[in-house]
């Protein structure tokens, strides 16, 4: 069985060939699948029912992702959904939006990658379900065109994805690039590669990998600290040199790629939020060009904490005295669980 929804365009014109139909049946197909969101192969009409059989026969399918639980904010403005996958399996995948004015919405899916994770990160929701499996590229991408529809009805789009959901994508490679050519490919979903961006915990080789791909999309990297020790205490699996390893990995995906890296640094009360500890960090990345986003960190079952908003703007102010770039990022959408993990945490408690 292959599901569509990882059809390359040119797999997909090659199939289209190999079925001895004409060039244009290629562009129909993939019109509809990115377009109209058909939820199975009976609903492609424009698609005539000898080549469906045909398609169908050579073992080809459209998977489903079922939406079984949505949570929305009490600001409307963050939506998240528990998503059934084919096998039963639950995700999550996260709508955000923006509103300024009467303008279009910036309108932001922060999808999954993994079901669970490897990685153990103490703080994360995800990291403590641990690791259960990798998704597939069509499960990457139906969690974006599940949203799509959604919004189609509202005349609104998705405008940015990022890959912040549960798991970390730079240890699922294969199928996250692949999840990535399909969704910003002019004749697949079209989005432009420039408004996704992927974040990672710092799988090296993923980043190198990444930085050498031909692609313009944006990178994050999840630091939390300015040393190994520190480091390791919240992200147990880092390696020895993990933080001079990352800093070294944002010079050269910047050389690469000309894109700035932007550094994710999740506050959490008492363990990575002293001013002695925004010096230490401002010390380590002066000059270096980067951007630090500064996430309160979500509670969850591990007891942390958020910082006071005292201690969140005093950390601001000494990064930024060191010369270096920062924002505070308020997770959006926290009274809803949407850090990353947490509905379905919540959710499978109930079940
Ligand atoms: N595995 C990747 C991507 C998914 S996690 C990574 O770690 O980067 C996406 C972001 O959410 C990461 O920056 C992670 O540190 C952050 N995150 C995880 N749990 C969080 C929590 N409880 N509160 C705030 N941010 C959290
Ligand atoms: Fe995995 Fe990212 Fe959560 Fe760490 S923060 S456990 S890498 S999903």
């Amino acid at each position: 069985m292959t599901d569509l929804y990882r059809v390359l365009p040119e797999e997909v014109d090659e199939l289209v060939t190999n079925m001895g139909q004409p060039r244009y049946r290629a562009d129909q197909l993939l019109h509809m699948l990115y377009h109209e969101f058909p939820k199975d192969m009976s609903d492609m009409r424009q698609i005539p029912s000898e080549m469906r059989k045909v398609l169908s026969s050579a073992g080809y399918t459209i998977g489903s992702a079922n939406e079984i639980h949505r949570v929305v904010s009490e600001d409307r403005q963050t939506t998240k959904l528990l998503l059934k996958l084919g096998d039963g399996t639950l995700i999550e995948t996260v709508l955000m939006q923006y509103r300024k004015g009467n303008s279009h919405p910036r309108s932001t899916i922060c999808v999954s990658t993994q079901v669970g994770c490897q990685m153990g990160c103490t703080f994360c929701a995800t990291g403590q379900m641990g690791f259960e499996r990798n998704l597939k590229a069509e499960e990457i991408v139906a969690q974006v065109l599940h949203f799509a529809s959604v919004l189609q009805e509202r005349e609104e789009h998705v405008t940015n994805i990022v890959f912040m959901g549960m798991g970390e994508p730079l240890a699922n490679y294969a199928e996250t690039i692949r999840a990535v050519r399909l969704l910003t490919h002019a004749r697949a979903f079209g989005l432009g590669q420039r408004h996704i961006t992927i974040s990672t915990v710092g799988v090296m080789k993923g980043i190198d990998s990444l930085a050498d791909e031909d692609l313009q999309i944006g990178l994050a990297i999840s630091l939390h600290a300015p040393n190994d020790e520190l480091r390791r205490k919240l992200v147990p699996t880092a390696g020895p040199n993990s933080v001079k390893d990352l800093i070294s990995a944002t010079r050269s995906y910047f050389k690469k790629t000309g894109r700035r890296v932007t550094l994710e640094y999740a506050l959490i009360d008492g363990i990575n939020d002293s001013p002695e500890i925004a010096a230490e960090l401002g010390m380590l990345l002066k000059g270096n060009g980067a951007h630090v986003n500064l996430i309160p960190v979500n509670p969850t079952a591990g007891g942390f904490k958020r910082p006071r908003w005292k201690r969140i703007t005093e950390f601001e102010r000494v990064l930024r005295e060191s010369g270096v770039n920062c924002t505070v990022r308020v997770e959006k959408g926290s009274e809803i669980s949407a850090a990353c993990g947490q509905l379905r945490t919540d959710m499978t408690k109930n079940f």
